[in-house]
């Protein structure tokens, strides 16, 4: 099973793509937890995309489908993969059809979680996330277990640069310029599967495994 999370930053992919990764037993694959594996270790790709993520803009396409593209070569999603923040334009959305397309392959579903802007805003300003391992709470509806400190690898959680307010609302403006039109594209191709991304994220899951059987 091969799927794409849609929706702007905020609307759940993260949290979504990590509980679907478990039930499927298929990869998470977040260009966003890439880089920002990349800054923490120093690399030159993380340095490059750092500049750009800091100001709420996407990183350049040529620095993010060779990336992806390989990544999804990779042995362990020979039975498929979920990408999260990937594709974010239509150039890497052609990329990655591209590539499958050379080995006889094509996405399952585009998942598309709609969330109003106003409850973005809301919603980011509580998002804390482990730096560590990935890991993403909310304040208010995904606590973790002993506040400020990650369940999974005890790391202290913080409130990622690109999560603040002022960043956010670059961020929105540029999900509706540039993101956006991705849910036409795959509307057209007919893989597009929109869900109300403002439930609980319990329910969230429970409509997309529904829509993709057990
Ligand atoms: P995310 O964690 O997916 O919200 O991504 C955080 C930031 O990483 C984004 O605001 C972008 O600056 C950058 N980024 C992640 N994925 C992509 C992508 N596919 N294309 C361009 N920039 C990206």
């Amino acid at each position: 099973m091969k799927l794409i999370m849609l929706g702007a930053p905020g609307a759940g992919k993260g949290s979504q793509a990590k509980v679907l990764s478990d039930k499927y037993g298929i990869p998470h694959i977040s260009t966003g937890d890439i880089f920002r594996a990349n800054i923490k270790e120093g690399t030159e790709l993380g340095k490059k995309a750092k500049k750009y993520m800091d100001q709420g803009l996407l990183v350049p396409d040529e620095l993010v489908c060779d990336l992806v593209v390989d990544r999804i070569k990779q042995s362990d999603c020979a039975n498929g993969f979920i990408l999260d923040g990937f594709p974010r334009t239509i150039p890497q959305a052609e990329s990655l059809d591209a590539a499958l397309d050379q080995i006889d392959e094509a996405m399952d579903f585009a998942i598309d979680l709609e969330v109003a802007d106003e409850v973005i805003v809301d919603r980011m300003g509580g998002r804390r996330a482990c730096l560590k391992c990935g890991a993403t709470y909310h304040l208010i509806n995904m606590k973790p277990q002993k506040d400020g400190i990650c369940d999974r690898c005890g790391e202290a959680l913080v409130l990622r640069d690109d999560d603040k307010p002022e960043t956010v609302k670059k961020r929105l403006t540029v999900y509706h310029d540039q993101t956006k039109p991705l849910i036409e594209y795959y509307r057209k191709k007919g893989i597009l599967k929109e869900f109300d991304g403002t439930k609980l994220p319990q329910e969230v899951t429970n409509d997309i495994i529904r829509m993709l059987g057990e």
